[in-house]
């Protein structure tokens, strides 16, 4: 039996926020710029309106400038992408980040094509998933950064190890997959037509979960003493009428077996935010020509 250790990713994050809060009063004290992140909200979906209002906040507190632009659900998409040319041409705005998912008449990939590279802190553009892959200098997707940093932290270095991703979207998995190569990982990118996942899965010294889809990793899916990265959000119903949050792994039956696990909520969530700031905070200061930060 293991005794399966809790990263705590409130924590991470809460360390990571503050750490951009110092860089950027740094900034503000010694070239008087002050990073600003624009948020496009297109429409009045519940949960990205959630999203964007605690971004807005965790903008706020860390001293960057944010400002909000919220379109009706019936914009068009060239009119988003017009606002797009215009927040691209603004030297003030070092980040924009376009809030997904956008309504139906709206191309997301065009629109993040139309993104300034520079700008593109969702780390999203063509330009960066490039980079991502090839080591150059990119503007990494929050989450699987978010991911990686809690690795280091629960793992130190990485090298050698056996990972595997469940999942292999643009915005968690592939991305993930890459972050780990750089890091000299053996890297399996596993999904829905993978053959025998549990099989694939025990392999996995570090096991990444980033599927949307409650609690489909169990425990007996985990080698033992695993670091295991749940990034699945899912809401099922609770007591009392209330909806509860899990994650893709199947948590009770983890521990024991794994070596340490992230919970949901409060592992990979708190992280994403964070990394948006630090985001923000690099691209002020590459697109300005300043050093940029150790964060
Ligand atoms: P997605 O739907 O774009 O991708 C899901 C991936 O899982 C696909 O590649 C698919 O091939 C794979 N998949 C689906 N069913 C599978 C199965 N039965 N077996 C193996 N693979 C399967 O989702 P996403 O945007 O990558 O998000 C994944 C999860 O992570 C969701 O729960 C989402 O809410 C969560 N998420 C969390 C954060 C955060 O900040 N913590 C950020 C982004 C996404």
């Amino acid at each position: 039996m293991v005794e399966t250790r809790l990263i705590d990713g409130k924590a991470a994050a809460a360390a990571l926020r503050q750490r951009v809060a110092a860089a950027a009063a740094d900034l503000a004290a010694r070239y008087a710029t002050v990073p600003s992140l624009a948020a496009v909200l297109v429409g009045e979906d519940p949960a990205s309106e959630i999203y964007v209002r605690s971004k807005a906040k965790a903008t706020r507190e860390a001293g960057l400038a944010g400002i909000e632009h919220r379109l009706p659900a019936a914009t068009s998409e060239a009119e988003l992408l017009r606002l797009i040319d215009t927040l691209n041409a603004d030297p003030a705005i070092d980040g924009i980040l376009v809030q997904l998912p956008l309504p139906p008449q709206i191309n997301p990939q065009r629109v993040i094509e139309a993104l300034d590279p520079a700008k593109d802190v969702d780390g999203f553009h063509p330009r960066n998933v490039g980079r991502l892959w090839s080591g150059g200098e990119a503007l990494v997707p929050c989450t699987p950064w978010g991911a990686l940093l809690l690795l280091r932290q629960a793992m130190g270095a990485l090298a050698g190890a056996d990972a595997v991703v469940i999942g292999r979207s643009n915005i968690v998995g592939k991305p993930m997959a890459a972050l780990l190569l750089a890091e000299n990982c053996s890297v399996t990118l596993a999904h829905s037509k993978s053959r025998d996942l549990p099989a694939l899965a025990r392999r996995a010294d570090i096991l990444v979960a980033a599927v949307g889809r409650a609690e489909l990793v169990r425990g007996t899916w985990i080698k033992p003493g695993a670091v295991v990265i749940d990034v699945g959000i899912n809401r099922l119903p609770g007591e009392g009428g209330k909806s509860r949050l899990v994650g893709d792994v199947a948590f009770a039956e983890a521990q024991g077996i794994a070596g340490a696990i992230t919970p949901v909520p409060g592992g990979v969530g708190p992280m994403t935010i964070a990394c948006l700031l630090r985001n923000t905070l690099l691209a002020a200061c590459r697109r300005r020509g300043l050093p940029a930060p150790e964060v």
